[in-house]
């Protein structure tokens, strides 16, 4: 590959110093970081208002878009779109855009595969390969946004729950939701950020403290070790009550309410007893729990609980004063569900 700089890879404060670089005035850097974030332009040469030898100089030196559309898949209710995505090694990653009501949510990917290997997970099962950089996860945000901007909308909200650990790739995870959030260019406000994590404690304590209150979810699953182990290898290193407590500090710096995720496994998870030990361990925290029926991936014999069996343990949260909300399975019959994203072209059937 080329070693042209990935501009995206920069906060403004290093735009503008690679800009100087280049013996170039400052207003500059704020002509280029608003070509980028504010009118989603990303080849140098429709940069109207930079002279035609700074475009050309540039586009030699500097790229903004990394990301190359390799395949797009739209559900059949036309709300879910997953796109696979080629980054400059030739690695792959998936990334899908969702719309709701009012709400245009990217789910980002952070790293190509995840080292955590939570049975249940596709993209567990396939391994690691490598950290994203920054630039790599904002132009996954970039590339729906341009999207959106040619339908005349926007992104609302960016979700940090697509492949890998955002947590184990912290630097450029927080990286990326500065860059997104500078009022200079993006100006996506803390609050429609959401990160979530299987649970790295020294990373949600490190959260609290970046004064941002970005939203954090928790992958949860079960509600004592034993289980727990099992289902998330990685709560053996940082068991529940550790996990919790983290989560609490989370609550009190933030002030935001945190969400633990609970996919539905039948006859593992599900029965109204783990619902009230869930409730036991969640009291008196500031949460949501979001119940997910399991989405089926082709590595793990593990089936979704049937709905009677979601409907029991919500009411049994319910009775205990939890509030949890059922979500609703998108992107299924594309494979873009929680823990079906994966870094390969599927066959077709
Ligand atoms: N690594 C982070 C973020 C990516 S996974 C995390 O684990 O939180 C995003 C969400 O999908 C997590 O809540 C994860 O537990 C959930 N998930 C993974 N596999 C799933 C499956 N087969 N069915 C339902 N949810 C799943
Ligand atoms: Fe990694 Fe999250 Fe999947 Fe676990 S659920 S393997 S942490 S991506």
């Amino acid at each position: 590959m080329s070693a042209k700089i990935l501009l995206t890879d920069l906060p403004y404060e290093q735009l503008a110093s690679w800009v100087a670089e280049q013996g170039e005035p400052s207003f500059r850097a704020q002509q280029l970081f608003a070509w980028i974030y504010h009118s989603l332009v990303f080849d140098f040469a429709d940069m109207t208002n930079l002279p035609l030898g700074l475009r050309q100089k540039w586009s030699d030196l500097a790229i903004i878009q990394p990301l190359q559309p390799l395949e797009t898949l739209t559900s059949a209710d036309g709300l879910t779109t997953k796109v696979l995505l080629e980054l400059p090694d030739g690695d792959t990653i998936e990334s899908v855009l969702m719309h709701y009501e009012g709400r245009h949510t990217v789910c980002v990917s952070t790293q190509v595969g995840c080292a955590l290997g939570c049975p249940f997970c596709a993209t567990g099962q396939s391994g690691f390969k490598r950290n994203l950089s920054g630039g790599e996860i904002v132009g996954q945000v970039l590339y729906f946004a341009r999207q959106l901007q040619e339908q005349g909308t926007a992104i609302t909200n960016v979700v940090f729950m697509g492949m890998g650990e955002p947590l184990a790739n912290y630097e450029a995870t927080w990286q990326a939701i500065r860059i997104l959030n500078d009022h200079r260019g993006f100006n996506l406000g803390a609050r429609r950020f959401t990160i979530s994590t299987v649970g790295l404690v020294p990373g949600i304590r490190r959260m609290a403290q970046e004064g941002l209150s970005v939203g954090l979810a928790v992958s949860l699953h079960a509600a004592n070790n034993a289980l727990r182990d099992r289902l998330v290898p990685i709560n053996k290193r940082y068991p529940l009550a550790e996990l919790l407590a983290a989560c609490q500090e989370y609550v009190q710096r933030t002030g935001r309410r945190i969400s633990f995720e609970y996919a539905l496994i039948q006859g593992v998870n599900d029965d109204p007893g783990q619902a009230r030990e869930l409730a036991h361990l969640l009291r008196g925290l500031l949460c949501h729990v979001n119940l997910i029926p399991l989405n089926p991936t082709a590595e793990c014999d593990y089936q979704p609980s049937t709905r009677e069996r979601i409907m029991a343990f919500r009411r049994e949260l319910n009775r205990m004063g939890i509030a949890s909300t059922v979500r609703l399975g998108r992107g299924i019959d594309i494979q873009a569900g929680c823990g079906q994203l994966r870094s390969r072209q599927r066959k077709a059937a």
